[in-house]
């Protein structure tokens, strides 16, 4: 029996060992001493310091330009400096529509006026602030004053309006209701305008985020009947940040945009409401039932309209320049100051934002303090560190962007990675980012381990992935948009990660008056434990980005990845084939004529355009011979070369990523330049990948679909010369 014991306590500390001692981008030696380092880094991390900085971040409402978000970004200011970081404050200036009017009012068949206003709960003060609290509004909606019937459109996403166009009604000329979700908010009024609509009303129905999902506030964590998700609904699938100075830093002297020409403000008026403000315009509108996939939890039988039912939307609004804080804090390298590791999270919030962004921010703190402490100590990181905290995140990616815009080339030379988180909660880690970071990401999340069930936070999510019918591996999800790494991949080329856990932190206080201290402790992360393994990861990512010998990428999986995404669209258009080849069939029989209700007034679809064959071999060929040149690589011994190889191959490294961008970028969002990963130019935040394709061929734009093909190709075909260039620095 004991024999047996110490046999297998020797086996274990060897295999232990031994799988310890590889970490991508180190040799044995510093594998050691960087283990050893992340270690004492983890022990340093304070859930108490979480809890405290979030109450007292979170404490009063901080929108860009208030008076509490200045306050917040000079406390964070100082605290940096106090960890030994050189701090400072960039401020830009930058367009915010704050809202001084707000009408909503059924005027026929019955009278109705919105209240637009949520109601304080008990057990929360936070919540009953009075005129502290900001108005629920969307932001970079134009003024307008607009009368007109009313028309139920279900989520407004590209789907629906094809159904209307079926059952033949038209919103040209009328004003829009649309419940929130199934895109990000900005596509509603986007696609409402481009259909001929003069305004646009978005509610959260109770089955999607309400008492549909889950006891509402205070007695549970859902959505309550007077509770408005607010949120920018500016064109960011254009371009994001500052509205008025696209592609360059808003400096206070800078050239400015006139509000009239800048494309980004919706056209017409949108404004966001809670259920109980939708019930009665719901209730009122009559024409075709809805559809029964488009009916929500309200207790009314959902029409479309139009019809009798006629709404007032007056919104007006004060467009003014205020000051975005960022607060960038910088610890230089030892070995190469010159590469930069960037990490941020956004400072501003809605209301009062506990979850979106302080559980965030506060985590980066925490992560930054640490660092600090073993800095003082003697172990400095080899590489810059820039940590980062985003104002203006809200209305529209602002502060990041304009940093970013402001930079750009310096961080396109230094920067080898950003890491950015949001919110963060109770649950599983979520990672999005570019895939060739995917295999040193899963080495980390190997690393950290699940406050709850005490595997590693990996092992934990690959469970949940599997009992969801998913795969045995940790994959990176492709990044589309909606937080601050969107100038840093999309716009600069900069190779970008989005962190953070969630899963089991389930509610509806998302950008609503709900979002405070005590929500998010009986909701979110009531011991602060996923704040701690929030700044355990990213901390550790930093940290491995920070001192690898070799920067730690791995192209295998970023191969692999890419090719998917090409055989998912090749997949995707032989399907758009054969369904409009079957529509058109039907056509042909008269079948949907004779299918239809004749006494219902439905017209008849009509002939589709048939899906010519695609010629993808270039991209196809292009992947062919970067598997080569990948292949090629990952067999290299990376760590038997030369100190000034691994200098060359290092820059050589860093510069990776940019190599994926186009200089013109994507057809009429020349902003956008990443050529792999993009937000949809009508879903939003959702990503499209190989994003110049899938859209042209979605749009059914076949030349432009070849056209991008070929861009397309000859991007990888640079990034493979690239490759090889790698290889021969070590050759
Ligand atoms: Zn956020």
């Amino acid at each position: 029996m004991k024999y047996t014991c110490t046999f297998l306590l020797l086996f274990f500390v060897f295999a232990l060992g031994n799988a310890q001692n590889s970490i991508l981008g180190f040799s044995e030696k510093s594998a050691n001493e960087q283990q050893a380092l992340e270690k004492a880094f983890e022990e340093k991390l304070k859930a108490t310091n979480i809890d405290n900085w979030i109450q007292k971040m979170s404490a009063e409402p901080h929108w860009v330009g208030t008076k509490f978000g200045e306050e917040n970004a000079k406390w964070m200011r100082d605290q940096f400096k106090s960890w030994g970081y050189d701090a400072k404050i960039e401020t830009y200036h930058v367009l915010f529509p704050y809202p001084t009017e707000r009408v909503l009012e059924l005027t026929e068949p019955t009278q109705y006026k919105a209240k637009l206003t949520a109601v304080p709960v008990e057990g929360d003060p936070y919540t009953a602030q009075g005129d502290a609290l900001l108005p629920s509004y969307n932001a970079f909606s134009t003024d307008g004053d607009v009368e007109g019937e009313l028309v139920f459109v279900n989520y407004g996403i590209p789907k629906d309006y094809e159904e209307l166009e079926k059952l033949g009604i038209s919103v040209k000329g009328k004003i829009v209701i649309a419940k929130y979700q199934g895109s990000w908010r900005g596509i509603k009024p986007k696609l409402a305008a481009e259909n001929g609509a003069i305004g646009c009303i978005i509610y959260s129905d109770p089955q999607d985020d309400g008492y549909g999902r889950g006891d509402v506030y205070p007695k549970g964590a859902f959505k309550n009947k007077t509770g408005v998700q607010r949120g920018s609904v500016m064109d960011m699938p254009t371009y994001p940040g500052d509205v008025l100075t696209p592609g360059y830093g808003a400096t206070k002297d800078a050239k400015r945009l006139t509000k009239e020409e800048a494309p980004t403000i919706t056209k017409i008026p949108v404004l966001p409401i809670s259920y109980e403000d939708a019930q009665p315009l719901l209730e009122a509108l009559e024409g075709p039932i809805a559809p029964e996939s488009w009916r929500g939890g309200l207790p009314i039988t959902y029409h479309i309209g139009p019809g009798k039912a006629k709404v007032h939307l007056k919104l007006k609004f004060d467009w003014q320049l205020v000051p975005a804080h960022n607060v960038i804090a910088t610890m230089k390298g030892t070995e190469f100051p010159d590469q930069w590791v960037v990490r941020g999270n956004h400072h501003d919030a809605w209301v009062h934002g506990a979850n979106d962004p302080v559980s965030g921010m506060v985590a980066l703190m925490e992560e930054a303090r640490a660092v600090g402490e073993m800095a003082k100590k003697g172990q400095k990181p080899k590489r810059t560190l820039v940590y980062c905290a985003w104002d203006a995140e809200e209305p529209g990616l602002i502060g990041s962007t304009e940093w970013v815009e402001d930079h750009k080339k310096e961080l396109q030379e230094k920067v080898v990675a950003y890491i950015n988180t949001d919110g963060n909660g109770r649950g599983f880690l979520g990672v999005g980012g570019s895939h060739s970071l995917q295999s040193m990401v899963s080495e980390v999340a190997g690393a950290v381990t699940d406050p709850q069930t005490k595997v590693s936070v990996k092992e934990r999510r690959i469970a949940r992935d599997m009992v969801n019918g998913g795969n045995d591996t940790f994959e990176l999800y492709a990044l589309g948009s909606g937080s601050d790494y969107t100038p840093f991949i999309q716009h600069a080329g900069i190779a970008s990660l989005n962190l953070g856990f969630g899963g089991e932190n389930e509610g509806g206080e998302y950008h609503t008056i709900y979002d405070t201290y005590p929500h998010y402790k009986r909701f979110k992360d009531p011991e602060f434990a996923y704040g701690v393994a929030l700044a355990n990861t990213a901390g550790r990512i930093t940290l491995r980005l920070a001192n690898a010998d070799i920067i730690p990428l791995d192209f295998s999986a970023w191969y692999k990845t890419v090719s998917g995404y090409l055989e998912e669209i090749m997949e995707e258009t032989a399907k758009m084939r054969t369904s409009v080849e079957k529509h058109n069939k039907l056509i042909d029989r008269n079948a949907f004529e004779l299918a239809l209700d004749p006494r219902e007034n439905i017209k008849a679809p009509e002939r589709k355009e048939p899906v010519p064959y695609l010629d993808f071999s270039p991209l196809q060929n292009v992947l062919s011979e970067l598997k080569s040149t990948i292949d090629a690589y990952s067999s290299i011994d990376l760590h038997k070369v030369s100190k000034a190889e691994k200098e060359k191959l290092n820059a050589l490294l860093m510069d990776a990523e940019h190599k994926l961008t186009s200089e013109d970028g994507l057809p009429r969002r020349p902003w956008f330049k990443h050529q792999i990963y993009a937000p949809g130019f009508y879903t939003g935040y959702g990503v499209k990948t190989l994003p110049g394709v899938r859209e042209a061929i979605e749009q059914k734009n076949w030349s432009e679909a070849k056209e991008q093909i070929s861009v397309l190709s000859g991007t990888l075909s640079n990034f493979n010369e690239h490759l090889k260039a790698i290889i021969g620095t070590v050759k």
